[in-house]
């Protein structure tokens, strides 16, 4: 079957995304798929909400996630149309990729958190400043006045390095010792509104396999140091055939405080980072309907229990 990418939203204005538009589109989805529930699962910082939309009632449970970093907020687009699309093959009880999508649902509980950073994501879009002083935000960023770079969160700390994972082992080798744009862990693991939010949210809803949308490489990572998780090779195998995207581990920079690391570490169960498109940083939004096409396999395969009969 033919994957049909179409979408009844517009994702962009301007070339650009923001937390009002997603927000909008969210309310949007679950009107339009009764199945879809959305809450709301912590507060940013800022006191934007951090949202999750769910679908399924089935005993295994995956958890999706985009933009931890703000200049990667093209994530949160690539989650939010792979929502859409994953409904519409329910929907039409579409069999896709030899699953049949419309017994899914009793399968399958899906989680999606697309847009973890909203506030980094509001800085990096848009230069918003309601409730942080321009000139601090502006010495973070080595004093450009344009963020487009920016991957922390409002308070400067990179969400991706803040989880309990390889916390202590970073700090020290870390070049970063304060607040920045990028690559400061932050006083302590969890020590940040969002990814305390999604750490908990992962502790209540104890899920078999999460997958963390980050840009750019066309690359999939699996593996958190020597730690061997059941099934994950397996998987990470059938990912990368599917999408077309290679499989690497990363160095020793990279492998630290990420929350597929944190993942992996604590639940022992498959996580992975999936690096979307390619080039630098916010990447082309043109990229947008080919990073579907790869990504979507993915997510629907995921569904796939390995360790039973299917
Ligand atoms: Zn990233």
């Amino acid at each position: 079957m033919l994957l049909d990418i179409s979408t009844k939203f517009t994702y962009l204005q301007n070339e650009k995304y923001s937390f009002r538009l997603m927000e909008k589109q969210l309310l949007t989805l679950v009107k339009q798929y009764p199945f879809l529930t959305l809450s709301e699962i912590g507060k940013s910082t800022q006191n934007r909400p951090i949202y999750c939309l769910s679908l399924g009632r089935g005993k295994r449970k995956i958890h999706v996630n985009g933009a931890h970093h703000a200049n990667e907020w093209i994530t949160s687009i690539i989650i939010m149309r792979s929502i859409e699309i994953i409904c519409r093959l329910i929907q039409d009880k579409s069999v896709y990729l030899d699953v049949n999508m419309s017994n899914l649902l009793e399968r399958l509980s899906y989680d999606f958190v697309p847009m973890v950073n909203p506030d980094g994501v509001e800085l990096c879009v848009n230069g918003d400043i309601n409730t942080y002083d321009l000139n601090y935000l502006k010495q973070l960023n080595e004093g450009e006045l344009n963020f487009s770079r920016w991957k922390a969160n409002i308070r400067g700390v990179d969400l991706n390095r803040n989880y309990n994972a390889g916390f202590e082992e970073y700090s020290m080798i870390s070049e970063k010792k304060g607040p920045s744009y990028a690559f400061y862990q932050g006083e302590a693991a969890e020590s940040e509104a969002e990814s305390r939010t999604l750490a908990n949210l992962t502790r209540k809803r104890q899920y078999d396999m999460v997958f963390a949308y980050h840009t750019q490489g066309e690359v999939i990572y699996w593996t958190y140091k020597e730690i061997s998780i059941a099934n994950a090779k397996e998987y990470a195998t059938i990912f990368s055939k599917a999408s077309g995207y290679s499989l690497d581990e990363p160095d020793l920079m990279a492998a630290s405080g990420g929350y597929k690391d944190w993942f992996i570490l604590h639940f022992r169960k498959p996580g992975f980072t999936i690096e979307c498109g390619h080039g630098e940083n916010p990447i082309e939004v043109t990229q947008i309907n080919s990073i579907l096409t790869h990504t979507l396999p993915i997510l629907v395969l995921a569904s796939k229990d390995l360790g039973k009969e299917e």
